[in-house]
């Protein structure tokens, strides 16, 4: 029978729970054995009662679960080979020579150099006589595919993240309620959201919500937004002002838009003199139950991962699970990784126009 092995890892994102239950369910549905590894590397490197045999009852209500159940750490020994290595003899000790991790970027490129390093990997376990040449026989390929949880859409090659709808819902409703206090008041609100490196929630936000003005990091405001800003504001009957800020938001010289700045604007005496709030979203972004498209997208890319992992020969690239004009499909890792490292260097280095036209061919 395969032993297949499911994690989470890096932050959390709503929805990952519904990936555990599909890799669960499917695996054992495809005749596999499946073990959850609890804290994501942590829990790989540590081995004993951090791996554990799952069976088809113990997934049961976790479509709805918040929060990831198998829980997840930033793990510093993974970065090092003497941490991979442990991990690689925790695999082996338990038999199992595929692992799904569903995880942000990070999570993915440490799967990927893991599975890249495994042959050498076994070769220093026989080596340093911590396993025999007969125990690691039979692991001679590792299987990885991953699945990517995350709030905040900023992964290449798919168009949405495990998470990032139920994100976005959330901002949402804190926006209308934030609206609310904002009518009453004759108030402006400077709301600022997570995403990063990326603008996707800002950006959806500032649509859904209907905002007066959106901050992001792939386009900084160009000429004079100042002005541009505050006219939106003048305009006859207007009782509520929301302005959103992705919290990587700067201005096209790279300096940080902060929500301090923007209120300073807003709340300036000699101009609107609005009172203005601000108001930090923080984790209850990520907080919370998983939307009804969270769910559906993590089973059946749970599902596809199984059966990724099944398919897979010793020349197959390591593949992610992806969203793609509502289809469901498998993409190389490496290149998703590397393109979304691009965009983050174009941001960092101001090279506005070459960001924008990575995430439109995204
Ligand atoms: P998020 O999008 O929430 O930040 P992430 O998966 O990108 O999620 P990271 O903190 O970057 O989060 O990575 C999670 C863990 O993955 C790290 O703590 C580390 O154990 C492992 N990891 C990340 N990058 C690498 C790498 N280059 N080599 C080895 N392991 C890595």
């Amino acid at each position: 029978k395969r032993r297949i092995a499911m994690m989470t890892s890096g932050g959390d994102s709503q929805g990952m729970n519904g990936a555990t239950r599909a890799v669960v369910r499917m695996a054992i549905d495809r005749g596999c054995e499946v073990y959850c590894i609890k804290e994501g590397y942590e829990g790989l490197v540590k081995g004993g009662d951090q791996i554990q045999k799952f069976e088809w009852p113990d997934v049961r209500g976790w479509l709805s679960a918040n929060g990831t159940l198998i829980g997840t750490a930033r793990c510093m020994a993974f970065y090092e080979r003497p941490g991979r290595l442990t991990a690689a003899k925790n695999m082996v000790l338990n038999g199992i020579d595929a692992l799904i991790i569903c995880g942000g970027d990070g999570s993915l490129t440490g799967a990927d150099k893991f599975r890249s390093e495994w042959p050498s990997l076994l070769e220093e376990l026989v080596a340093t006589k911590q396993l025999t040449a007969e125990q690691t026989e039979p692991f001679k390929h590792l299987n990885i595919v991953g699945l990517v949880g995350s709030i905040d859409n900023d992964m290449s090659g798919t168009d949405a993240t495990i998470g990032c709808f139920s994100a976005l819902t959330r901002i949402c409703e804190l926006v209308d309620c934030i609206e609310s206090t904002a009518l009453s008041h004759s108030r402006a609100f400077v709301v600022e959201v997570m995403g990063r490196h990326c603008g996707w929630l800002a950006l959806m936000a500032g649509v859904a919500c209907g905002a007066d003005f959106v901050f992001i990091p792939e386009k900084p405001r160009a000429g004079n937004w100042r002005e541009e800003m505050c006219k939106i504001h003048r305009k006859v009957g207007k009782r509520q002002t929301i302005v959103i800020v992705a919290e990587g938001a700067h201005d096209q010289e790279g300096n940080k838009i902060s929500p301090d700045m923007i209120k300073d604007l807003l709340a300036d005496k000699n101009g609107l003199a609005l009172d203005t709030r601000i108001t930090t979203l923080g984790h209850v972004q990520r907080g919370g139950k998983a939307c009804a498209f969270d769910r559906y997208l993590a089973t059946l890319q749970g599902v596809e991962a199984v059966n990724a992992v099944l398919d897979a020969t010793p020349e197959t690239p390591t593949p992610f699970i992806a969203i793609t004009e509502n289809k469901i499909t498998r993409k190389p890792l490496v290149q998703a990784v590397l393109d979304t490292k691009e965009v983050t260097k174009a941001i960092e280095s101001r090279d506005f126009d070459r960001a924008m036209s990575l995430r439109d061919t995204e």
